[in-house]
């Protein structure tokens, strides 16, 4: 015969029963649950709730659903179990055994998804190079440090401001070659992008020192690239200059840097003295539809909730956003089939998507994960791609697009 098992709790029917009895009598009353088991628990109040996170009354009320939980007392006496999110620890490298330099395009004042890959292959060699790591990652770029701490930056040189919206390769590669003078650093990685290759470039001629371009993969005794069309690679011993490969690296995640601001004589940043060579460059406007839907950064979209194609071209043109849409509405001809998004049309990464008439199909989403900020238009509330939005308006969109064109116009000329 089994025995019992050990753990297993004897119960008495008779004796729970009478625990849960509040009213006894010929018809007693019982509780559902034993009263010990309910004596802690605390009834929600939604009222309290609504009320503690009321941040403006007036015109509209905003809440802030965060505030509940930050009322601890408040919350705790509602019984509304919140987590605290668990503080990242800073980490300092006060006597870095030796630096790495990450030269960034801060394309706009923006810090680019590049821009962090490059931070993170950059602390890669820092925290371990061949002899076993200690080194510190000095990012440059204009602007502030700040926004790099948590993309992995432990000191950050800013250039001065007025270099974001120039473009004069020429100055950047000469403060870049006059850090590597004053700062000595053991590698320097540029974004193998077009700006940043540029001065790449002109940093490896004026050094006269071999450039390392692409690199995919980086270890501290060997970095790797693809080259014919991908199907061979390239493996080497990192060199001094490299330019990094748009998505070869994932951007660090959970970590807090310094990116305390390194004070360095003027001239080491300043490159005064380099005459730009070349004359009056601008950037040149594209017809944003001309773009493919993977390289456009602004993207309006249409689904089958949209009736309205000419007032949908229109605000295309208007937003100088990239058209696209669902393949209900590319099946039905209003778009052609490259305009598709999705998993069996484009996968985007722009940093704005405007979904009108979108329903959000598993299918479609697959298509926009990698998009920054998602603005969706729709009747139904409860539609996927209101979920996922970062902004949403419900309405219908034959009337959102009209206003929208009214207003942009209006605001242009004033
Ligand atoms: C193998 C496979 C692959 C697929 N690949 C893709 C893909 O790559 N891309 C893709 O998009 N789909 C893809 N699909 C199809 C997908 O499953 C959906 O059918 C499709 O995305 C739905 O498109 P929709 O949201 O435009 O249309 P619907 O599902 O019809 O949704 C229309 C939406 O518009 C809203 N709406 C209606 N009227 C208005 C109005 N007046 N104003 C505002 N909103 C309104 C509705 O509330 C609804 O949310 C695929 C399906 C399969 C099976």
């Amino acid at each position: 015969m089994s025995q019992p098992s050990a753990t297993r709790r004897r119960v008495d029917p008779r004796a729970e029963r009478a625990a849960r009895t509040v009213l006894a009598g010929p018809r007693p009353r019982l509780l559902r649950q034993p009263a010990a088991a309910i004596s802690n628990e605390r009834r929600r109040d939604p009222r309290a709730i609504r009320e503690a996170a009321l941040v403006q009354r007036q015109p509209r009320p905003r809440y802030d659903w965060t505030r509940d939980a930050a009322s601890a007392g408040s919350s705790a006496a509602m019984g509304v179990f919140v987590a605290a999110a668990p503080a990242i620890p800073l980490q300092v490298i006060a006597e870095p055994a030796y630096l790495v330099l990450a030269l960034l395009d801060r394309p706009g004042g923006e810090v680019s998804d590049h821009d962090r890959q490059v931070i993170a292959a950059a602390r890669l060699l820092a925290d371990s190079g061949s002899d076993g790591g200690g080194g510190a990652v000095v990012t440059v770029s204009t602007g502030s440090g700040e926004a790099l701490a948590e993309a992995g930056s432990d000191r950050h040189v800013a250039l001065p401001d007025g270099w974001a919206d120039d473009y004069v390769p020429e100055r950047r590669a000469a403060a870049a070659s006059a850090l590597m003078a004053a700062l000595s650093p053991r590698h320097v990685l540029f974004p193998d992008s077009a700006d940043g290759g540029d001065v790449a470039r002109r940093v490896a001629a004026a050094a006269g020192e071999r450039l390392f371009t692409g690199v995919q993969s980086l270890a501290p005794d060997r970095a790797t690239r693809q080259s014919a069309g991908g199907s061979l690679e390239t493996g080497h011993r990192p060199t001094r200059l490299m330019t990094v490969a748009a998505d070869a690296f994932a951007p660090l995640d959970g970590v807090r840097h310094e990116a305390r601001p390194l004070d360095l004589a003027a001239p080491a940043i300043a490159g005064e003295e380099v005459l730009p060579r070349l004359g009056g460059a601008r950037r040149l406007a594209v017809d944003p539809d001309a773009l493919s839907l993977s390289e456009t950064d602004f993207i309006l979209s249409a689904g089958n909730g949209v009736t309205d194609w000419r007032s949908f071209a229109e605000l295309g043109e208007a937003l100088g956003a990239t058209r696209a849409g669902s393949r209900v509405v590319c099946d039905a001809g209003h778009l052609p089939r490259e305009r598709q998004v999705g998993a069996s049309g484009t996968v985007v990464g722009a940093r704005c998507y405007l979904a009108f008439g979108i329903a959000g199909a598993p299918q479609h989403l697959q298509g926009i994960t990698g998009v920054h900020h998602v603005i969706a238009v729709n009747t139904d509330l409860h539609a996927e791609m209101i979920k996922r939005a970062d902004l949403s308006i419900v309405a219908d969109a034959q009337a959102v697009m009209p206003a929208l064109i009214r207003l942009i116009r209006e605001r242009r000329h004033d």
